[in-house]
């Protein structure tokens, strides 16, 4: 309850971004806060303790908070890279956006065979984002040790998504 408190209490919310009736929940200053951040990037992981080798981060914000969590746990990184900044052979997935569609990447062979990966990321919304990211962790060989995010938007029905077929954890619902 503490770790909630204090990231709560850095947490900015600002309606109608990107636009009207979006109500968009900012970790900027979350980021800017040295012991927010420490304490949100321990809390990302304790509930997976033991059960991950690496951290796989979605382009933004989960690099930063893979990042972090990665020298706290002493678990490596995979970066989730916005289609086409991999230099070599990748895999491809992609999700549906609210208007149209985006894709996700990894490089092929990245991890051994049968990885254990903690997929983590700043806001589940729909939960179509983290839904690719798990994608290609299976299709790349290796398991889905969870996904683990700071804030879920309960409404948008992302549990449903997942299907119930990963263990999520969120420090924060709304
Ligand atoms: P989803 O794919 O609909 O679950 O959207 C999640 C992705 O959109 C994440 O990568 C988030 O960074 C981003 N996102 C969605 N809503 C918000 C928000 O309120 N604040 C910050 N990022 C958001």
């Amino acid at each position: 309850a503490q770790v909630r408190d204090l990231v709560e209490s850095r947490l900015v919310t600002i309606p109608d971004f990107p636009e009207p009736g979006i109500v968009f929940r900012d970790l900027t200053p979350v980021f800017a806060d040295a012991a927010a951040f420490h304490a949100l990037a321990g809390a990302l992981t304790a509930p997976f303790d033991g059960a991950f080798d690496h951290l796989a981060g979605v382009e933004a914000r989960g690099f930063l908070l893979a990042g972090a969590a990665s020298v706290l746990s002493g678990a490596g990184v995979l970066p989730v890279r916005k289609a086409g900044k991999l230099p070599r052979a990748v895999l491809n997935e992609e999700y549906a956006l609210e208007y149209g569609s985006a894709a996700l990447e990894v490089h092929e062979g990245e991890l051994a065979p049968g990885s254990r990966v903690l997929i983590v990321d700043d806001v589940l919304a729909t939960g179509g984002t983290v839904a690719a990211a798990a994608r290609l962790v299976e299709r790349a060989g290796w398991q889905v040790a969870g996904i683990s995010v700071a804030i879920e938007l309960e409404a948008l029905g992302a549990r449903s998504l997942l299907d119930g077929r990963y263990e999520v954890h969120s420090l924060l619902t709304y």
